[in-house]
């Protein structure tokens, strides 16, 4: 390679680069996204069942109260029949539905002590669980949101890159640009790298003496003996 066709395949490998960085970054961004939603879900769900079981008990308790109203109900005009009454079989017969729904009245009534205590242990769990998921879910909303805007900035700078890519492929000669798409497959990122302190920065070894002498002396560009990429020591 010569020296002048460094510098336009310099800039196309930092904008390439560049384009790898964004796109692994966006891969990224994807990938977290899916996290954060998938972790809200489950919250959201959470909450949905704390406050399902809520209604289900509030409704149970509705229904034994109406239950138990009914038998009160049926219990008063029993009463009020046996107060009329005369003779002595209809009055027996009369007792034993009063007892049968005093009885009624009774289960009913544990029941409902029995949901009761329920619904108050409930409460207790939403009062303390609730705006701790609640504030969870706003950060993590706030985290999707904040995702959601650096992607549309990285998106866009992507855009970017890849038209500013375009028109710098234009100004490299074709077959040094072919030559730099082939080795790049080889190099992953880097095909034309600096010598720093008399290392290859590609492959971190020691650039030997004399090569390292015959750069400083022709200003060349060289390949490095040990990883292959194209060395220079200034441009
Ligand atoms: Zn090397």
């Amino acid at each position: 390679m010569r020296k002048e066709d460094i510098r336009p395949i310099l800039e196309l490998q930092d904008i390439d680069n560049e384009i790898e960085r964004i796109k692994r970054r966006l891969r990224k961004i994807e990938e977290e996204s899916a996290q954060i939603e998938e972790e809200l879900r489950s919250l959201r769900g959470e909450l949905e069942e704390l406050r399902n079981e809520e209604e289900s008990l509030k409704r149970k308790r509705k229904e034994l109260r109406e239950r138990i109203e009914e038998e009160e109900e049926l219990l008063r005009r029993t009463e009020d029949k046996m107060s009329m009454v005369r003779k002595d079989i209809e009055y027996k017969t009369l007792l034993k539905e009063k007892s049968k729904h005093e009885d009624n009245i009774l289960k009913l009534s544990y029941e409902l002590d029995e949901i009761e205590e329920k619904i108050e242990g409930l409460t207790k769990k939403i009062e303390e669980r609730a705006p701790r998921i609640e504030k969870k879910i706003k950060e993590l909303e706030e985290e999707l949101r904040d995702l959601f805007d650096e992607k549309k900035l990285a998106d866009e700078k992507l855009k970017n890159l890849l038209e500013e890519r375009n028109v710098k492929e234009k100004s490299v000669d074709e077959s040094l640009l072919r030559f730099y798409e082939e080795a790049k497959k080889h190099y992953d990122s880097y095909v034309v790298v600096p010598i720093e302190e008399g290392v290859c920065t590609g492959c971190g070894m020691k650039v030997p003496d004399v090569l390292f002498s015959k750069m400083l002396r022709e200003d060349s560009i060289e390949r490095c003996p040990n990883c292959g990429r194209y060395i220079y020591y200034r441009l």
